[in-house]
C-alpha cells in the first residue's frame, strides 16, 4: 500500500511506501514507530478514510482500495476506526444514545425499541449504564467518551477495528481500564484489530504480532513475544531498549540505545536504507543499497543488510 501527499512546496511526501499488512480474523496486529512514521496513514487507509495512492486494501476479500464513497457505504459496517481523541470524533450535539444508534439505524435498518435495546446492550458491554444514553459527550469523562467510541465502533459487529492511539489522550489512571476493555471485547467477539500505538507496554499486552514502521516503511514484523525477546532490526532494538520492563523477573538486555538525529523528512528520505542516517551499525552498503523486507525463520520479516538469512542479527547496543 502506498499513500502520497502533495507537499505544500511541491514534491511528494511518500507517507506510506510499499506497506503490506494482513490482519487475520481474531488477530491483533500492533503497529509501532515514532510519530511521523506513517502509522496513522496506514490506519486511515485500512478503513478507507484515506484512499491509498497505490497498492490495495482488501477487506474480507473485497478490494476496497478505490471504491467510491457510495460504494463503500454498505461495507462501512465491517470496519471501524477508534480515534485517539474521543472528544473530537463524537458529535457534541448528539446524545450518547444517538451516537451509538446511528450506525445501527444506517446499516441494520433497525428502528424504535430494537435500537434502544441494542444501545443499552452495547453500553453495558463497555461498562456504562442505560441512563448514559441520554447524556451528551461533554457531560462524560474522557475514559467514558472513549468507551462510547468503542461501543459505536462495535455496534454493527465489525470484522476489523483500527484503534489509533486509543488511550493516549486519556488520563494515565484510566488508560489501563480502557485497554483491558478493548482486549476483553476483542477476545470475546473475535474481530481483527490493527492497534496503532507508541506505548510499548500496551502493544506487548494486546498484540499477537507487531509491525515496526520507520519513515513510511515496515522494517520488521514478528510475533509479539519473539519481537520483544530478540528484536532483529537495529531500529527495533533501539525502540525496545527504551521500553519499561513490565516483569522484573524477565531478563532482557536493557542497554539503552540512544538514536542521534531527527527523523528525516519523508519528502526527501535518505537513499539506501532509510535508517542509515541514524543507525549505529551502518556500513557503506547501507547508504546506497535498499534492504528488502525479507522472510527469516519464525514467521518474521526484517529489512536490514546485516541480518543473515537464518535470522542472526547484530546487536546495536554492542
Ligand atoms: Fe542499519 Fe544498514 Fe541495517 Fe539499515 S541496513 S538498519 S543502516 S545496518
Ligand atoms: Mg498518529
Amino acid at each position: 500500500m502506498e499513500r502520497h501527499f502533495g507537499a505544500s512546496g511541491g514534491g511528494t511526501v511518500r507517507a506510506v511506501d510499499g506497506v503490506s499488512i494482513t490482519i487475520g480474523r481474531g488477530e491483533v496486529v500492533g503497529l509501532v514507530g515514532e510519530s511521523g512514521s506513517g502509522k496513522s496513514t496506514v490506519g486511515r487507509c485500512a478503513v478507507r478514510l484515506d484512499e491509498p495512492t497505490a497498492g490495495t486494501v482488501h477487506i474480507n476479500g473485497t478490494d476496497v482500495s478505490h471504491l467510491s464513497r457510495r460504494a463503500l457505504r454498505p461495507l462501512r459496517k465491517d470496519f471501524h476506526l477508534v480515534f485517539q481523541d474521543p472528544s473530537s470524533s463524537l458529535d457534541p450535539r448528539m446524545t450518547v444514545g444517538q451516537i451509538i444508534a446511528e450506525p445501527i439505524r444506517l446499516h441494520r435498518r433497525a428502528r424504535g425499541a430494537a435500537v434502544r435495546e441494542r444501545v443499552e446492550q452495547l453500553l453495558g458491554q463497555v461498562g456504562l449504564r442505560p441512563e448514559h444514553a441520554d447524556r451528551h459527550p461533554h457531560e462524560l469523562s474522557g475514559g467514558q467518551r472513549q468507551r462510547i467510541s468503542i461501543a459505536r465502533a462495535l455496534s454493527c459487529d465489525p470484522d476489523l477495528v483500527v484503534a489509533d492511539e486509543p488511550t493516549s489522550a486519556l488520563d494515565v489512571s484510566v488508560q489501563a481500564s480502557v485497554l483491558n476493555l478493548l482486549a476483553d471485547l476483542q477476545r470475546d467477539r473475535g474481530f481483527g484489530c490493527l492497534f496503532i500505538t507508541h506505548d510499548l507496554a500496551a502493544v506487548e499486552f494486546l498484540a499477537d504480532r507487531i509491525a515496526v514502521m520507520y519513515l513510511g516503511q515496515i522494517v520488521e514484523q514478528a510475533p509479539t513475544a519473539e519481537l520483544f525477546a530478540a528484536p532483529k532490526h537495529p531500529y527495533t532494538q533501539a525502540l525496545l531498549s527504551a521500553a519499561p520492563v513490565p516483569d522484573p523477573v524477565v531478563q532482557r538486555s536493557r542497554e539503552r540505545i540512544v538514536l542521534h538525529g531527527e527523523l528525516p523528512s519523508p519528502l526527501d528520505p535518505p537513499a539506501g536504507c532509510r535508517f542509515h542516517t541514524r543507525c549505529p551499525l551502518a556500513v557503506d552498503r547501507c547508504r546506497t543499497e535498499v534492504p528488502a523486507l525479507r522472510d527469516i525463520p519464525g514467521g518474521r520479516q526484517v529489512s536490514c543488510h546485516l541480518v543473515t538469512d537464518d535470522g542472526t542479527a547484530p546487536d546495536a547496543a554492542a
